[in-house]
């Protein structure tokens, strides 16, 4: 058992209340409930016990290290990796009444050397290191003459050296159950695959810790995959009719498709602004910082970036291009809706996704071992993205996840049924003319071929005598592309890339070609919808960013005047506006419209600082 011992508050700010966790819950953080098993992880820590916390982002990774900090004795040592992030979560907690500062980089010495003065005075409660910083000598020699209440180890998963964000520094942490063998250690990490698992618990000396695995599901997300016909368009109309004046990502594959579609949009009347390492750093730093303080910017993005964005109240992200696999798509959607509420996840995809990626394979310098784990991945994604069931169960499926039910209700699968055909013949016509015209040709040429389209590679190659010339003609263009992308998303054919983008037989097609199995492909939307359900659970007027479920003008006007109080405020302070207040507390103020500043404590997201700082401004908003 390591040390435990609670720290003392004032009385104001525990308030009467029997149960510290709880009061700290409520009053710093104004919120009434743990979430999933927070508390217990709370708990563990603060009887001294290391843990490892898997949880989904936005599950609520923070509070389990944020409050054991507060409660036990001496400063909460928080290890992150990314520096551009700590001043927001720093300022986040700041704006709750925390007394909180990190130490990296990017300060010039006299501001470190004033956080250290004010960590030696124990006046921080919690205090942000990169990794490098905590492992130099002089800074552990500090903290071995500090009280320290614990080690939050954050992104953990950074250790592993077979992960995607490995971070050297990180290995060095070992070194902090040696040193403070007293010291609770906490690691956290969204990533939590079985390997990526055992390495954190093996590098970061974790053996005795107890293990806290919450389901990877993110209910609030609803998943939408269409297929790639005008992706722009598609993008259009899906959040023309969903998302108006609000914020969200959209990842493309290239810089140039980046530039673009941030140009298009904004000519649609987006407040669109592209990302990506093409653009010098200043540029990059003011349109990510547009993105997290201003209100309903459309970031347009290669996959650099999101890394440690914060933002809660991203209400979608859209991916015009196919993610390479499962886990960078579950990763990058899963910034969508960090804040609980009900967000999308809109992705296009089409054959040429998945020649361009399996070529990135092909063509990249890795080991042959490597490579085979990547096409098994993208044949995972690509199988997903043709799947006629629900979307999620799928998802949770391939993380590992339990998830007894088959339908979710919150994806396009579940919310407007697919329908399927027997496509046995059609199968078999098609892997024929893979066949016959020698496994080295793409979808585009094969369907050439089966609708007897005379043109001139058709005449080099000799394709015209095939005996699969024009058996395909009762079908159009796109079912045909249809048909080709089920029949690699099932596995019945693989692109290959050597020379050709060429599709291939693979193990599972003699089947087919023997009629041994039944076939069926799904429907795709008759016309080219961007949106494949209209059921939605938020409508919003367009331009104004509000929920038309505020039927009423009085209930718009204030949702409208609390918002620009927000701005306002936000603006005074030079903070992000999600920082003041999140959506969810206007519309707690908009439906409860508390008339007092104690009724104002027990609105979502407003605790006590927050409430003496900001509770005359919203009630005289309020009374307005
Ligand atoms: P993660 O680090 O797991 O991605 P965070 O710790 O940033 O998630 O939490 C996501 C959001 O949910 C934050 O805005 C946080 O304040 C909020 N949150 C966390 N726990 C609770 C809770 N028990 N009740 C309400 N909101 C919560
Ligand atoms: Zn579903």
């Amino acid at each position: 058992m390591k040390s435990f011992c609670f720290r003392s508050f004032p009385i104001s700010i525990l308030g009467n209340q029997p149960d510290p966790v709880q009061a700290i819950l409520h009053n710093f953080f104004g919120y009434d409930h743990f979430r999933g098993f927070q508390r217990e992880v709370i708990d563990h820590i603060l009887a001294g016990n290391d843990a490892l916390v898997l949880m989904p982002t936005g599950g609520g990774k923070s509070l389990c290290y944020q409050i054991p900090s507060l409660l036990r004795g001496g400063v909460g040592i928080v290890v992150s990796p990314l520096i551009a992030l700590m001043q927001d979560q720093v300022n986040a907690l700041k704006q709750n009444g925390i007394r909180a500062a990190f130490i990296n980089s990017s300060q010039e010495s006299h501001e470190v050397g004033a956080v250290i003065q004010a960590v030696r005075q124990g006046a921080i409660d919690l205090l942000y290191v990169a990794p490098e910083r905590l492992l130099m000598d002089h800074f552990l020699d500090l903290l071995s003459t500090l009280p320290i209440a614990l080690f939050a180890i954050d992104e953990a998963h950074c250790v592993s050296q077979w992960g995607h964000d490995f971070r050297p520094h990180y290995l060095g942490l070992s070194l902090l159950s040696e040193r403070f063998p007293q010291v609770p250690r906490i690691a956290v990490t969204a990533t939590a695959d079985e390997p990526t698992r055992q390495e954190i618990i093996q590098r970061l000396q974790l053996q005795e810790a107890q293990l806290f695995v919450a389901g990877f599901d993110r209910p609030n997300i609803r998943y939408h995959v269409v297929p790639k016909n005008s992706p722009k368009q598609q993008l259009l109309k899906f959040i023309n009719a969903e998302h108006a004046g609000e914020s969200g990502i959209v990842y493309c594959l290239s810089r140039k498709r980046v530039e673009e579609t941030a140009e298009w949009l904004t000519e649609q009347g987006w407040n669109a602004l592209p990302y990506h390492a093409g653009l010098d750093k200043k540029t990059r730093q003011h349109h990510q910082d547009r993105f997290l303080r201003e209100e309903g910017v459309v970031i347009v993005a290669t996959i650099a970036f999101g890394m440690g964005i914060d933002k809660p109240d991203v209400r979608f992200v859209a991916h015009l291009d196919l993610p390479k696999n499962l886990e960078s798509y579950y990763q990058e959607t899963g910034r969508a809706g960090r804040d609980g509420l009900s967000s999308n996840a809109f992705l296009t995809f089409g054959m040429e996704d998945i020649a361009m990626l399996s070529s990135f394979i092909d063509q990249s310098a890795a080991e042959e071992a490597v490579k085979k784990v990547e096409r098994r991945k993208l044949n995972a994604i690509i199988e997903f993205c043709e799947l006629a069931s629900c979307r999620r169960q799928s998802l949770m499926h391939y993380f590992g996840d339990q998830y007894a039910q088959h339908t979710c209700g919150n994806c396009d699968n579940c919310l407007s049924p697919v329908e399927t055909w027997d496509g046995l013949e059609v199968a078999q016509k098609a892997l024929s003319c893979v066949y016959r015209t020698g496994q080295r040709f793409g979808a585009v040429y094969l369907t050439d071929v089966l609708l007897g389209v005379v043109n001139d590679r058709i005449i080099q190659f000799g394709h015209k005598e095939v005996s699969t010339f024009g058996i395909g003609k009762e079908l159009t263009r796109t079912v045909w592309r249809s048909v080709f992308r089920q029949l690699v998303g099932a596995g019945y054919l693989s692109v290959d890339l050597v020379g050709h983008n060429g599709l291939r037989l693979t193990e599972k097609s003699r089947a087919i070609l023997r009629g041994e199995i039944p076939v069926r492909f799904r429907k795709d939307p008759v016309k080219p919808v961007g949106c494949t359900t209209r059921r939605t659970r938020k409508k919003v007027a367009k331009g104004t960013g509000k929920p038309a479920r505020f039927k009423q003008d009085k209930n718009q006007a204030l949702w409208d005047a609390l918002r620009s109080m927000r701005t306002q405020l936000a603006n005074e302070q030079g903070i992000p506006a999600y920082m003041i207040f999140p959506d969810r507390t206007l519309e707690d103020l908009v439906e409860t419209r508390p008339r007092t500043l104690q009724a104002l404590g027990d609105i979502y997201g407003i605790g006590v600082n927050k409430q003496k700082k900001y509770g005359q401004a919203i009630l005289k908003v309020l009374t307005a």
